[in-house]
């Protein structure tokens, strides 16, 4: 009997609408606050740095399901949908009764699921009027995915990239650049954030904190300059539910349905896109689906961190956010996978996490590393360090299920692919690689810094 290998949609039952899962929680987020007067913040505060309709979409707690406009859904169907793709060489290496399934987001020409949020930004942007469009961005995923959008929009992008992320990484600025977006090492002496971090700090190698301030202060003193983020806040969590939308499609096409949802977990975006729709059906119709978040155990907000109000960024230029925290100026160690260097959890799901509707799970480089490997050399597909993570805790899964016999059914997201973060690999065949750890007192004190400790 031929088996089937992948699932895939046709464009016309590609879903028309987003799910935005705050309308359905039973406790709702807290809201984001102003840090100087500590009052709730409203869509209009937010939309001096951001557009509008994402301002909107922030604080929407009311409408379970969004249109996706026409224009995005035009441009998401160059890459969309994307496949679902069953293990079976996965399954039979680790010789589990498991059915694992992954949501192949790595096939787009930018090689990961940072797009799907990045077409919608810069959409609305256009829509109202904007010109121009900045962020930062560490390894450049999402860099490379925002110079993408706003050229297919007409917008003018400014990305500022960590310079030591530049410097050691320059391939994913050379995709920007061909895009037409400028890339300007952070700290930079463009802005007067970066001016005075030279001036104090001749070779500050910078950070995802330098890159922020300097993006925030370019979209507001640049007149229809608007700053996105690749990350963290709702509305990019909501644009990303496209992937778990389409995977529930795809999963009844293949006869099954998940018991378990797995994705690695940087600031909750690819993770809140493949969960939230599944996890609707555990919120309103008594299933009983595990989503288990994967990160670093370098930088275990989920598992080890404080729910409180901290700044979104290094800097504390941000709103107050609700968020599982590590304290935002920890520094996470130099693992390989950039995009789960962060140090808090988005709103939603910090509040899921504190609801017990979902948990995080941490994972040591090695290991993600060690699964990276075994995922490549069975489905031929070198998955990014970061998607290395939720490969890893797929496996612990499936190995629990070896043990106990049970034949469960597992779906994880693949974020994107690894083949330009090959030096990675080369270091960990080389033996080059290690485990951080972090130890307790570390985390108290850089929960020092955090303002709800005060
Ligand atoms: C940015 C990134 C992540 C982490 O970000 P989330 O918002 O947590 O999804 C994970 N995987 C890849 C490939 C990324 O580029």
């Amino acid at each position: 009997m031929s088996r089937q290998k992948k699932f895939i949609l046709q464009e016309k039952d590609i879903p028309t609408q987003w799910y935005n899962i705050q309308a359905d929680m039973v406790n709702k987020p807290l809201p984001p606050l102003n840090p100087a007067t500590r009052q709730p913040l409203q869509a209009e505060d937010l939309a001096h740095i951001f557009n509008l309709e994402c301002s909107r979409q922030e604080l929407d707690q009311e409408h379970a399901w969004i249109d996706i406009p026409e224009e995005v859904l035009d441009k998401y169907k160059y890459y969309r949908s994307t496949p679902l793709v069953r293990a079976y060489e996965l399954e039979k290496a680790l010789d589990t009764p498991a059915h694992i399934y992954f949501k192949n987001e790595s096939t787009n020409p930018l090689g990961s699921h940072k797009v799907n949020s990045a077409i919608p930004q810069c959409y609305y942007c256009k829509q109202e009027g904007v010109t121009n469009v900045t962020t930062e961005t560490g390894a450049g995923q999402w860099g490379a995915a925002l110079s993408y959008a706003a050229r297919i929009y007409g917008l003018e992008a400014a990305v500022y990239q960590v310079k030591i992320s530049l410097q050691q990484k320059p391939y994913r600025s050379f995709i920007m650049r061909t895009f037409g977006a400028t890339v300007e090492g952070s700290p930079s002496m463009s802005t007067r954030a970066g001016k005075d971090i030279i001036t104090r700090e001749p070779h500050h190698p910078g950070s995802l904190g330098t890159a922020i301030s300097e993006a925030i202060e370019l979209a507001t003193t640049t007149p229809n300059c608007k700053y996105t983020l690749g990350s963290v806040l709702n509305h990019v969590a909501l644009h990303q539910t496209i992937i778990g939308l389409e995977a529930e499609k795809q999963m009844e096409m293949a006869g099954e349905y998940p018991d378990k949802v797995i994705a690695c977990f940087g600031g909750g975006s690819n993770f809140g896109g493949i969960a939230f729709p599944f996890m609707r059906h555990n919120i309103k119709d008594g299933r009983h689906t595990e989503f288990i978040a994967a990160e670093p155990n370098s930088c275990p907000k989920l598992t080890r961190g404080k729910f409180e109000y901290d700044f979104g960024d290094e800097a504390g230029y941000t709103p107050l956010l609700p968020m599982y925290t590590l304290g935002h100026d920890f520094k996470p160690a130099n693992i390989h996978a950039g995009g789960l260097r962060y140090h808090g959890a988005g709103v939603i799901i910090s509040q899921l996490i504190k609801d017990g509707m979902m948990y995080g799970v941490d994972i040591p480089q090695l290991e993600t590393f060690a699964a990276g490997m075994l995922f490549a050399r069975t489905e031929g597909i070198i998955p990014a360090p970061e998607s290395c993570h939720a490969i890893a805790a797929t496996i612990r899964e499936a190995q629990k299920c070896k043990e106990s016999g049970e034949q469960k059914v597992i779906l994880f997201n693949l974020s994107g692919h690894g083949l330009l973060d090959m030096t990675a690999y080369d270091a960990y065949i080389n033996g080059d690689l290690t485990n951080y750890t972090v130890s307790d007192e570390e985390i108290e004190q850089n929960l020092k810094a955090v303002p709800g400790m005060q």
